[in-house]
């Protein structure tokens, strides 16, 4: 592994490279980039230096100091990433794209936008949805995380049952290896079978491969219509059964989330605003939308059918604006509660999550602990948020391992992965590693070493090459 700590030589070059007020040095200022969203200060460490390049050509000649200097590169988004991937565990220098916001061209014709990594997804939502486009991506943490940080994690988020994740939308990318050469991969095409797809080899690749500087995402038409509809459970075993019956009906839904009563709760204390059916309910949230509003209709129609069937207390046309904000609060909603929690992120197949939300959601009870649910159903991914009490530092991290022993051996065995979104960066490395095929883990090691012979760029996450 490179070097961790970054020599004074060092700043005085990225200095000349990026502008004095643009390398960060001071205590102060780089608090910020000390942690991502992880909240457990296992995985936080203060950064040493930061730099901000404006374009391309200033992240190359960054990259090319710290390869020349052997000094460790963390690159970072807007740093709300729930995996300690951007985060300068081993030390180093973080080359931040946040400078890097420009949306650079809108292809109306092709449908396609070209964008700088550090435009805030919500804004490029919004931009090209004034252009009377629509971009699919849609993480709940939209309105903070950068599209960068989104190809690097291949971020799923609401729209995914319909739209797919990041990976779906992005048609190529521009990228900077660990020793400083520019490259562009993909591009304006719909198509492409030149070769190995080293562009989806960066897509999710977490910042160990290189730096991505330009996107070049796909969009589509504009639906006219879209409906939420709120379907309220006594019974959470019943609550999740929908979402198969939904997606088996002939719907494609934009997405199906689901909160059980607890996280309900803990949103309505957060929010201080009273949700509907809080006292008893667990809530599935089925988003359908089109240009044909009488086809919509039917859908809801169907909808509600399936789910009185199945014992729904009620069924309502939510009023989207509550809805979306309870479901997007749900992370901070229990972060108010306990500022030490572990978020486990795992992904099963969609038939499958009915047995593994009832099985896991037990497990709450067994270890005396508070576990809320909630997450993106419909493509089998749940999020289930493991809140530290007033019990010690100590014990927490015996209980902690034991209830993910038991949730990632279910998950396996009903051929599910330690994460459907949120990536592995730090956090996850060594139970990717515990859960992972080894030629699958060697594999990986493989492209690691061979992208990045220096072991440079962003080390020890995701597969640590040491080991
Ligand atoms: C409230 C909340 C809700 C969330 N909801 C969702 C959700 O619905 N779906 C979901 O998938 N995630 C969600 N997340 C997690 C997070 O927002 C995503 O992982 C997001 O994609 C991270 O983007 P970022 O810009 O913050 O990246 P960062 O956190 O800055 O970085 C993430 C990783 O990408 C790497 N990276 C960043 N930029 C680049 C680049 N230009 N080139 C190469 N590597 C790079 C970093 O090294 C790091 O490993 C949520 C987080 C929060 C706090």
């Amino acid at each position: 592994m490179a070097k961790g700590e970054v020599s004074q030589e060092l700043i005085e070059k990225l200095k000349s490279i990026v502008g004095e007020k643009y390398c960060i040095t001071d205590k102060e200022k780089l608090e910020p980039y000390g942690h991502d969203e992880v909240t457990d200060p296992h995985y936080m460490k203060p950064a040493q230096c930061v730099v901000l390049p404006a374009n391309t050509q200033e992240v190359a000649a960054c990259v090319k100091a710290c390869y020349e200097a052997d000094t460790i590169m963390v690159p970072r988004a807007a740093g709300t990433g729930l995996a300690a991937g951007a985060v300068a565990i081993f030390g180093g220098v973080i080359i931040s794209i946040e400078r890097m916001n420009k949306i650079l061209e809108i292809d109306k014709e092709n449908m396609i936008v070209t964008t700088e990594p550090g435009v805030t997804t919500a804004v490029l939502q919004n931009t090209v949805k004034d252009a009377g486009l629509f971009y699919g991506g849609d993480p709940c943490s939209g309105d903070s995380c950068f599209i960068g940080g989104n190809v690097a994690t291949n971020a799923g988020g609401n729209r995914a049952v319909k739209y797919g994740v990041t990976r779906d939308q992005v048609l190529g990318m521009e990228v900077v290896t660990p020793a400083g050469d520019i490259v562009e991969l993909g591009g304006k095409v719909r198509k492409n079978a030149t070769g190995y797809s080293l562009m989806h080899l960066f897509i999710g690749s977490e910042g160990t491969l290189g730096i991505i500087t330009k996107i070049y995402l796909k969009l589509v038409a504009l639906p006219k219509f879209s409906m939420d509809l709120l379907a309220v459970f006594d019974n959470l075993d019943d609550a999740i059964a929908l979402t198969p019956k939904v997606m088996n009906a002939g719907i494609t839904p934009v997405c199906v989330e689901f909160m059980d009563n607890a996280s309900i709760k803990q949103v309505e204390v957060f929010l201080n605003e009273k949700l509907q059916h809080s006292d008893i309910g667990n809530y599935i949230i089925v988003q359908i939308a089109g240009d044909n509003e009488d086809l919509l209709d039917e859908q809801c129609e169907k909808i509600d059918e399936l789910a009185r069937e199945g014992n729904a207390l009620d069924v309502l046309v939510a009023n989207p604006t509550v809805i979306w904000k309870s479901r997007k609060a749900y992370l901070e909603a229990d972060r108010a509660r306990s500022l030490v929690f572990s978020m486990e992120d795992i992904v099963v197949p969609m038939t499958e999550i009915p047995g593994a939300v009832s099985q896991i959601s037990r497990l709450g009870e067994k270890y005396n602990v508070a576990m809320h649910c909630a997450g993106h159903c419909g493509d089998g991914n749940v999020h289930i948020d493991i809140l530290k009490d007033d019990r010690t530092q100590e014990e927490w991290e015996d209980m902690l391992p034991k209830i993910q022993q038991e949730i990632y051996k279910l998950v396996y065995s009903l051929k599910g992965r330690v994460s459907g979104e949120h990536g592995i960066g730090f956090k996850r490395a060594a139970l990717m590693a515990k859960y992972t095929n080894p030629v699958e883990i060697e594999m990986m090691k493989a492209v690691k070493k061979g992208l990045d012979p220096k072991n440079i760029m962003n080390p020890g996450k995701v597969v640590d090459v040491t080991k």
